[in-house]
């Protein structure tokens, strides 16, 4: 479809679902989906959430539309009384719904391909605004539907709901539009940190807080940090950041996690990894195993609750636990030395706590851990931390420390 789109458009993106807005289902879609707008350079400004009002979904659809250059919408294209979101968007946009050859053929294929006819009620997802365009959905039934853009009211793409569905279909769509956008990452840095508070990066390196005539972007989240540059001053500042905290830097990419990098300093020296972890209950082994290929690095790991745990598994000895508690920098030692053995890694990190709201005393506090890292070879670090916020946030914050360390323990053992 021609187009006479600016290159980096404005858009917005309207969420709609009543279940979104009392609470039953939490948005996933304006998070997935600006990723891939962003990723093509186009910056979204708005996102709004409606519910299942045909009256609500135009007026929104209507107002969007005359500010922006693009509106993304999704939820309720589906088959039943309550997916009014195309017939909204055509009052919206003044045109009558029609019935699409096209949209028609592609659910006949669809179902043709499950091995059956389309049932009657499906083929109102046939009915689309006069001079739109339909766009087969790869992974769900009803298609995408594109609204090429005119004087005084920009493009519209309609989406399901289903996150799955939406976010195979956006770039379809995009591209039927002529919407393939410019590459945002040229001239863009990007460093990834750990262990490295705001407040101490920009201690560090205080251009950036008067960065002249560049774009940054400081994203905190459970100990790490996602900085993004842009512009004049961009090289300078990267370099001064590589200068002062180098180490704790994991990646130069969006796109690789700190699981991934940890995946590929261990495969790429052939070692094994193994965790036992107490008050994380088995949240870093599923971060570490979130990374697709862990099978090749990661061996597995002990969720050790209880001290019969980590004394029948780990063989913590129960002299040391009553001694020190479970919660020390001996228990964290005892486990991670105990795993390694049990599994036979070449590194293991452990993890215990108090991720609360009980169990505090007065010297050891909610939210204090002790962490521990093994190997290679004979390496041992242990930390013991206090993280603040409640159970969730702390738990949360061990995982990724513990992640932090395993990665400081093979980046260091790099250094000659
Ligand atoms: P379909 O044609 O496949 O029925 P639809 O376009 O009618 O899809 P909805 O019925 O609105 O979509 O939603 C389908 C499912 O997706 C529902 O379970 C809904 O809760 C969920 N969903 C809708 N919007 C979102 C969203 N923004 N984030 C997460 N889930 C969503």
């Amino acid at each position: 479809m021609a187009s006479s789109y600016r290159p980096s458009p404005p858009c917005a993106v309207l969420l709609v679902g009543s279940e979104l807005l009392d609470g039953r289902v939490g948005d996933l879609n304006l998070r997935l989906l600006s990723r891939i707008l962003s990723d093509r350079g186009i910056t979204v400004l708005e996102s709004r959430a409606v519910p299942d009002s045909a009256d609500r979904i135009s007026e929104a659809v209507a107002e969007l539309a005359s500010r922006y250059s693009l509106v993304v919408v999704t939820g309720g294209l589906g088959p039943t009384c309550d997916d009014v979101t195309v017939e909204a968007t055509a009052a919206a946009v003044r045109r009558p719904l029609e019935s699409s050859p096209e949209a028609e053929q592609m659910l006949k294929e669809k179902y043709r391909s499950w091995g059956s006819g389309v049932p009657p009620s499906v083929l109102r997802q046939a009915l689309i605004p006069r001079g739109a365009l339909p766009v087969s959905n790869p992974t769900g039934t009803a298609p995408g539907v594109v609204i090429s853009g005119e004087a005084g009211c920009g493009h519209i793409i309609l989406l399901p709901g289903f996150p799955s569905e939406a976010v195979p279909l956006l770039p379809l769509c995009l591209g039927a539009l002529g919407l393939q956008g410019c590459d945002p990452s040229a001239g863009r840095r990007v460093l990834r940190l750990w262990g490295v508070p705001e407040s101490t990066l920009i201690e560090g390196v205080p251009g950036l807080q008067e960065p002249e005539g560049t774009e940054v972007s400081i994203l905190p989240s459970y100990g790490r940090l996602d900085i993004v540059l842009k512009g004049a001053s961009a090289d300078r500042l990267e370099s001064e950041i590589k200068e002062r905290f180098g180490l704790r830097i994991y990646s130069t990419s969006l796109d690789i996690s700190l699981e991934e990098t940890i995946g590929g300093l261990l495969a790429g020296r052939g070692l094994k990894l193994s965790l036992a972890e107490s008050c994380t209950g088995g949240l870093a082994a599923k971060l570490l195993t979130d990374a697709p290929g862990a099978s090749a690095w990661f061996l597995g790991g002990v969720t050790a609750y209880s001290d019969s745990v980590k004394t029948a598994l780990l063989r913590v000895p129960g002299e040391l636990l009553e001694k020190h508690g479970a919660v020390s920098s001996e228990c964290a030692t005892a486990m991670v030395l105990g795993v390694r053995r049990l599994t036979g890694s070449d590194v293991a990190g452990a993890v215990t706590g108090i991720a609360g709201p009980g169990g505090a005393t007065p010297e050891k506090p909610v939210g204090t851990v002790s962490l521990a890292v093994s190997g290679p070879g004979d390496r041992l670090v242990t930390e013991d931390r206090r993280f603040r916020g409640v159970r969730g946030a702390i738990r949360s914050a061990a995982a990724a420390w513990l992640l932090g360390m395993i990665h400081g323990t093979l980046v260091e053992g790099e250094i000659p």
